[in-house]
């Protein structure tokens, strides 16, 4: 818990559950909508709280007009200012559809709350026009680590992630032991769309297992599914306590469940999509503020890897009845990954509520200490990522001058300062150098086959990515 002097007020308004976004996802939640949203808005809640924070929760426009004051001839309610507000996109909109001009004053405490990421240039509202990028949920200008992500996508964003209900709590441990492992698998789709064309893969693992789902029709499952019907949390991860197998779709992308199944002791069955996935192939990416491609349903849950994650082909009836039969003959302990465990998580934002600066340009956060230069001509989150580190967007600044980069070994004979392009600092093979001049064009994840990047890396503590060994 943090000390008395760090006790901030804290606005907290999902725009996502109001009335007015229309997206109805708190009705949908029992009846096979998505949850992941929910799951990490109310994990976030928990840790403000736990934190020992004052949070304040608007959930409705005339809850939010209330607590600016705006309803009541601009006497705010809560007579203090908020030191953060966690909204998210349709909240910033609604935030700045209340308060009209005077929103910026807030706009560096802004944190974003944005599942899958949004990269610099469709942020950037005027570069995301002039090269065909603009996007419903783009344009915001924000700065780009002012969005918080579900996974660790675009390292330009700031990964927030969410907590995975852990079997090994002391509670949860003695009916964990009380509940033995059947011969059973249960599989990863709550809405019966998700099962439609996967028969073939489904009959190859019912020949080995009992196939259990929690769906919200079961008309178009095969006879032998054994179907829950849409059911609470707890009941999900006692179905993935008896099972030893969850079976992923290849739908829904990047949800909570896999998570929670190597949690409760399942291993992960991740089907690989071919081709990659992104906003520029796929219906449900599309609009999304980026174009991240990914190789299979859950690619996080891929980098973790077997014994626990097993990447297969759905097409490939050999190749998935060659995992199945791996994983039935092998023993695997639950496994969490510490950064989404509740010490994880309460780590990770009690650090970033402390030294996330987004409101000073002399920034001191994280450490310089951490700074490790990578040059490679490829983006820097795939140079960093080699180098076992991660791109750090919060030292581009730092790097951005031919002083700095001389440090480096990087002797600029010519340079410039530009806002064309996505890869600056960065040099070409006559050593003419490039440097940023719009700090919201810094960017981890593009490249520029003619040019060397200077990348901004850092270590991270194992399994908590988001921070330094400096950070904390
Ligand atoms: N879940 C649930 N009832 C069900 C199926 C799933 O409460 O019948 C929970 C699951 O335990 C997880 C959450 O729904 O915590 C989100 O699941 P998912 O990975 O499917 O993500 P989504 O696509 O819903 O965002």
């Amino acid at each position: 818990m943090v000390s008395d002097q760090t006790i901030i007020l804290i606005l907290v308004h999902p725009g996502v559950v109001t009335a007015e976004s229309k997206a109805r996802i708190a009705e949908a939640a029992f009846n096979g909508g998505p949850l992941g949203e929910l799951v990490q808005w109310s994990d976030l809640i928990s840790t403000l709280h736990i934190l020992g924070h004052h949070v304040y929760l608007t959930a409705s426009l005339p809850d939010l007009r209330h607590y600016f004051g705006v309803d009541t001839g601009g006497c705010p309610h809560f007579h203090s200012n908020p030191n953060l507000i966690y909204t998210d996109i349709i909240g910033l909109r609604q935030i700045k559809s209340v308060l009209k001009g005077p929103w910026f004053k807030y706009r560096c405490i802004i944190r974003v709350l944005d599942t899958f990421g949004t990269e610099p240039d469709f942020n950037h509202i005027s570069w995301a026009n002039k090269h065909k990028l603009a996007s419903p949920f783009g344009g915001l200008n924000m700065i780009p680590l002012q969005f918080y992500t579900m996974f660790p996508h675009t390292p330009d964003n700031t990964f927030l992630g969410f907590v995975v209900q852990n079997q090994l709590m002391s509670e949860q441990s003695e009916l964990f032991k009380s509940n033995k492992r059947q011969n059973q698998a249960l599989v990863y789709g709550k809405r019966a769309e998700f099962w439609e064309g996967k028969t073939a893969y489904l009959d190859v693992i019912h020949k080995y297992l009992e196939i259990h789902g929690t769906v919200n029709n079961r008309n178009a499952l095969p006879n032998y599914v054994k179907n829950h019907g849409i059911v609470k949390g707890t009941d999900v991860q006692a179905l993935l306590r008896q099972s030893k197998v969850f079976v992923g779709l290849s739908f829904p992308y990047e949800g909570p469940a896999p998570l929670e199944a190597l949690a409760n002791g399942c291993a992960f069955l991740n089907p690989k999509l071919n081709p990659p996935q992104s906003s520029l192939n796929t219906k449900f990416f599309k609009g999304k503020p980026n174009i991240r491609e990914i190789i299979s349903q859950h690619p996080y849950a891929e980098a973790i890897g077997e014994p626990y994650v097993w990447t297969v082909d759905m097409n490939n009836l050999t190749e998935v009845e060659g995992a199945l039969n791996a994983i039935l003959n092998q023993t695997i302990e639950p496994y969490l990954p510490y950064e989404f465990s509740c010490e994880g998580m309460l780590q990770r934002v009690n650090v970033l509520i402390e030294k996330q600066d987004l409101c000073s340009s002399a920034a001191s956060w994280p450490p310089l200490s951490a700074l490790q230069v990578v040059k490679a001509q490829m983006s820097c989150k795939t140079a960093c990522q080699k180098a076992g580190l991660i791109c750090e967007p919060a030292f581009f600044p730092h790097l951005n001058n031919a002083n700095t980069l001389a440090k480096n070994s990087v002797d600029c004979q010519t340079s410039e300062f530009s806002a064309n392009g996505l890869v600056f600092p960065a040099y070409n093979s006559t050593q003419h150098c490039w440097f940023q001049s719009d700090p919201l064009l810094f960017s981890c994840v593009r490249s520029d086959e003619s040019l060397t990047r200077v990348c901004p890396c850092r270590d991270f503590i194992k399994d908590q990515i988001a921070l330094c060994k400096d950070c904390i």
